[in-house]
């Protein structure tokens, strides 16, 4: 008989997002008219910026014309967009190669599939709470897992220690779902313990963009050292609107090696064999995003989610309620009052303001207690969700 893979047996039910649809659409059910105000889902809703969809359209159009066509991709990038992305870096101050760069088809696909540069026997180090596919992932691989609890106390971010030992250790800044970013002190004590314990880092830098405060670090390559123990996972999902559409990359430093094996020479390896490239069209219109008219439109659309941040805050703030994150990224992390759990605050969001967030317990159990809204959303509905959470009563 076949064997499957049993370490999927391991999977626990991943009921979050399915039991919230539940609930969602039963009372949709019994109140088939009432309008749903949805805070929870970390999805986009903004259409994408001029400059990618006329990236788009001339690229199909290159696809029509036996000159232009183009067939199968460089299976790690085109040369154009990982240059593009090696100079996005630059302008910042990061120095990179565009070998450096690998482009993927997003972060979701790249955060599983990396795990294959790393012996089966390796631990992995799961911030939490965190965003489910860390888990899931190594889960599926049946590796161990260091499950490291975060508290407000600790700005939901950890100092590393003995107990955060790992060989792959996953750091998300800005969070999701907390909204907590990495100061350039305390990433640079996680460079230092990685490269002392000769870990790796599995940055997470899917929400570099919102961060507003110049001093905050958007990249870990902007820390001395990080070169040798880290690698970049990035995407254009939330930055550009690009979720449905499709693209990420990836950072393998040259300099990154483990038991005298690279780890950029071991990535192409990878995904020369695993894959045939992320498409030419897509990779035309993610090139548009690295432009100075791609940047700015592109800001303009983060400027939206801003906005959206601040209405919500402000509610919050005058519901009296103690929350984290939305400055320097989209997500906002709230305290449910009088201990109340996360789903009776959904429940009770649900029913009584008919606006839809996500419980902080399907981020691992340390977010029971907390509850996460998302300013992903239309403007004009969460202006109507921010005057509905003025109404104290969902928090009492
Ligand atoms: N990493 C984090 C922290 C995320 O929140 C998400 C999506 O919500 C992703 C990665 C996945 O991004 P992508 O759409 O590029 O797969």
């Amino acid at each position: 008989m076949t064997r499957p893979n049993m370490h999927y047996a391991d999977l626990k039910d991943s009921y979050l997002f399915r039991r919230i649809a539940q609930k969602t659409t039963a009372y949709e059910r019994v109140h088939p008219n009432t309008h749903l105000y949805r805070m929870g889902i970390g999805d986009v809703s903004l259409p994408l910026c001029g400059a990618v969809i006329q990236a788009l359209h001339e690229a199909v159009d290159d696809q029509a014309d036996v000159r232009r066509f183009q067939g199968y991709m460089p299976e790690c990038g085109a040369p154009f967009l990982r240059e593009a992305i090696a100079a996005h870096y630059g302008s910042r101050g990061v120095a990179l190669d565009a070998n450096e760069v690998f482009v993927s088809s997003g972060a979701s696909d790249e955060l599983g599939d990396i795990l294959d540069l790393f012996d089966a026997a390796s631990s992995a180090m799961v911030v939490e709470p965190a965003y489910p596919a860390y888990v899931d992932a190594n889960v599926m691989a049946g590796r161990h897992i260091v499950h490291v609890p975060t508290c407000e106390e600790d700005g939901f971010l950890p100092q590393p220690s003995d107990a955060t030992r790992a060989d792959v250790l996953y750091l998300c800044s800005p969070n999701n779902p907390t909204g907590a970013v990495f100061s350039r002190a305390q990433l640079q004590e996680w460079v230092d313990f990685a490269n002392q314990c000769e870990s790796i880092i599995l940055f997470d830098a899917a929400y570099e963009a919102f961060i507003e405060d110049d001093e905050l670090p958007h990249s870990i390559f902007e820390l001395d050292g990080a070169r040798t123990c880290a690698i970049e996972i990035c995407s254009l999902s939330k930055t550009a609107g690009f979720t449905g559409t499709r693209l990420g990359y990836t950072i393998i430093p040259k300099e990154l090696e483990r038991c005298g094996m690279s780890l950029n020479d071991m990535w192409v390896r990878n995904r020369t064999t695993k894959t045939n490239g992320v498409s030419y069209i897509i990779q035309r219109g993610a090139a548009a995003v690295f432009t100075p008219e791609g940047q700015h439109q592109i800001h303009e659309g983060i400027a939206v989610y801003k906005r959206n941040a601040k209405v919500l805050m402000r509610a919050l703030d005058e519901a009296d309620v103690w929350y984290c994150g939305g400055r320097n990224a989209p997500y906002l992390w709230l305290r449910c009052p009088n201990g109340m759990g996360s789903w009776e605050l959904f429940d009770r969001m649900l029913e009584e303001i008919q606006v839809v967030g996500t419980p902080g317990e399907g981020f691992g159990s340390c977010g029971e207690g907390y509850f996460r809204l998302s300013t992903f959303g239309n403007p004009q509905d969460t202006i109507e969700a921010a005057k509905r959470l003025c109404k104290k009563s969902v928090f009492r």
